[in-house]
């Protein structure tokens, strides 16, 4: 319990650790042997679990495993190959840092950098938007990854290259969509999930009512939480109440930033530009209908049809189990490489490259 002096406000953090432990002794009682389990779909809440040791605070009965919430991890190694393959051609690749160090099939984009190819790292996406307008004989290209958080920015260079007339602008897009990916979790026989964690800024975006698909009979509870300790807390000790209740419901535990319908303006700006595709994800497969590609009348700003590449399912480092792990099919430091063969300054997977990777995580808190 003094651990919890760490957080914001320790006094409710022990109030809801201790009605976590009775509620989870309950559950014990009703059904014995029976484990909670818990998947995040959010790399922020999976950092923030593990920078706050929420592991190592919960009742032995309630298991907290890391779905599918990173970007940059769900994102196939084809993806960082054809950016690698751009570069080399000549094509000036805008990125933000985490994609600089994820491996493809024979290279990294940083080393592709060192190389002499032609990549730019990013804290925005409007450097994308500098560049093309400094160097208009120039082709560059953004490369478009994300949820529907970050989707907004990004093709708002498509906005503003049609505004201004830019014709050397164009998104390598691979933006994956929340929603379908927890359909194709919960279709998986070998992945137990007894709840969803769910994300704060994608709901932000969807709204909380998104998640009623998932809930209701035969479903399973859907919190929506913040990434405060606290947030995270509450929202689990709502999913052993439902747990309790036998029931399945949609809670909103985020309410000061989520609405039930979400953010409708960036809805709209989604919609005017975006039509949902079949994505594939790092480890789910091909998954219907869970990207977002551009419409056909802004196809010139789309790279693969503008430059005439092919982004193919790539497959992954021998020996590295991120698709497990992207799936809580396997927690991270049941990887054989995992702090040996694979560590943030020689990684492997984009687990653990990434600043909300699960393996990242695991290895910056856990791993001692
Ligand atoms: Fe892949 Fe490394 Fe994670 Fe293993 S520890 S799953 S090799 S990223």
């Amino acid at each position: 319990m003094k651990y919890l002096e760490g957080f914001r406000n320790p006094a409710a953090a022990r109030t809801i650790r201790r009605t976590l432990d009775a509620k989870a002794a309950l559950i014990d009682v009703e059904s014995p042997g029976k484990t909670v389990h818990v998947m995040e779909v959010c790399g922020t809440h999976t950092m923030a679990i593990a920078r706050h040791g929420i592991r190592d605070i919960l009742p032995p009965n309630v298991d907290l495993i890391s779905g599918p919430g990173c970007p940059v991890c769900v994102t196939d190694m084809g993806y960082i190959d054809a950016a690698i393959d751009l570069a080399r051609r000549g094509v000036t690749v805008v990125t933000f840092g985490d994609m600089l160090h994820v491996p493809g099939s024979e290279s990294v984009l940083s080393e592709c950098r060192a190389e002499g190819g032609r990549v730019e790292v990013c804290y925005s996406p409007t450097r994308a938007l500098e560049l093309a307008r400094e160097q208009p004989e120039q082709e560059i290209v953004f490369l478009a990854i994300g949820f529907e958080t970050t989707i907004c920015p990004v093709i708002s260079l498509v906005d503003h290259a049609i505004r201004e007339g830019l014709t050397n602008l164009s998104l390598l897009t691979a933006f994956k969509l929340v929603p379908p990916a927890l359909t194709a979790l919960l279709a998986d026989e070998d992945i137990r999930i007894d709840a969803f964690l769910c994300p704060a800024h994608v709901s932000a975006i969807i709204g909380a009512d998104a998640y009623w698909p998932f809930a209701g009979p035969g479903g399973v509870p859907c919190v929506v939480a913040g990434f405060e300790p606290l947030d995270i807390l509450m929202a689990l000790q709502n999913i052993l109440e439902q747990v309790l209740d036998d029931e399945a419901r949609v809670e909103n535990q985020y309410s000061r930033v989520v609405k039930p319908e979400g953010n409708l303006k960036a809805q709209a700006m989604i919609g005017k530009y975006l039509t949902p595709v079949d994505a594939h994800w790092r480890g789910l497969g091909t998954v219907p209908l869970s990207g977002l590609g551009l419409k056909p009348e802004f196809s010139a700003y789309d790279t693969e049809l503008k430059l005439g590449i092919t982004v193919s399912p790539g497959e992954s480092p021998e020996g590295c189990l991120c698709g497990d792990v992207i799936k809580g099919k396997t927690k991270p430091p049941d990887c054989p490489l995992f702090g040996t063969g694979c560590t943030p300054e020689n990684p492997i997977g984009p687990c653990m490259v990434s600043s909300e990777g699960s393996c990242s995580a695991y290895y910056k808190y856990s791993r001692l």
